[in-house]
């Protein structure tokens, strides 16, 4: 029954959109372990295979993910600006559903100003298609100026220096520091010359990717800690 109605208001979506092509829409809702859906199509049908978490979601942003899914099998690209409601609903979701990760004694992920769990979480799903898992993350528990964050893999504990948790400190610089010890973590360390490389060739050229990079790197100037 609810597939039927999955299927009609696919159907909704596409004469909306793109008009119907008389390709005939299969979908339905699969039972992913996550936020998964994915579209298969050919000259006589397209297919769409939802997380049933979808059936959680608001209307608005199920037909966003339709949408964008029924544009692929159309070979269009929806802009970005109108994904919000359905960007919405991921982060809601990840906060309820993924594992916490906890902060070991001493750290804390809420702080006076930034939820370090937050801007973990959509960190991950920018710029790692949520796939890097940490264990534990916090703030740290003093106001380091040497230490600006670390990243300790026996521990697999992320930490960010708590002088970034203020009202002077704009986000995306959380969210940059967050970002480069995720890096630490996917980008292993190499050995030259004897020398532990952490911040090799491959690591630089990934910061790089981070959206605000050189206005982020301007801002730390006033930082002369290590990150
Ligand atoms: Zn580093």
């Amino acid at each position: 029954m609810i597939e039927q109605q999955l299927i009609q208001f696919c159907e909704q979506v596409r004469s909306e959109y793109f008009g119907s092509d008389g390709r005939k829409i299969e979908s339905r809702y699969k039972n992913y372990r996550g936020l998964r859906a994915t579209v298969q199509w050919n000259h006589e049908r397209i297919r769409l295979n939802i997380s049933a978490h979808y059936q959680q979601a608001p209307s608005e942003a199920r037909k966003i993910l339709i949408l964008i899914l029924l544009a692929k099998a159309n070979r269009k690209r929806i802009p970005l600006k109108i994904r919000e409601p359905l960007n919405r609903f991921h982060r809601s979701w990840q906060n309820e559903n993924e594992p916490k990760r906890r902060a070991p004694a001493g750290y804390q992920t809420r702080g006076k100003y930034y939820d370090l769990h937050k801007i973990f979480n959509e960190v991950n799903e920018k710029y790692f298609a949520d796939s890097v898992e940490i264990q534990y993350l916090g703030w740290s528990k003093r106001q380091s100026r040497r230490r600006l964050g670390f990243y300790d893999k026996r521990r697999d504990l992320l930490v960010v220096s708590r002088i970034f948790d203020s009202r002077k400190v704009p986000v995306e610089v959380v969210e940059y520091i967050v970002y480069h010890e995720m890096l630490h973590k996917v980008i292993p360390p190499i050995a030259r010359s004897g020398r532990r490389i952490v911040h090799t060739t491959e690591f630089r050229s990934r910061e790089r990717h981070f959206d605000q990079f050189d206005r982020v790197q301007q801002w730390l100037k006033k930082y002369p800690g290590k990150l």
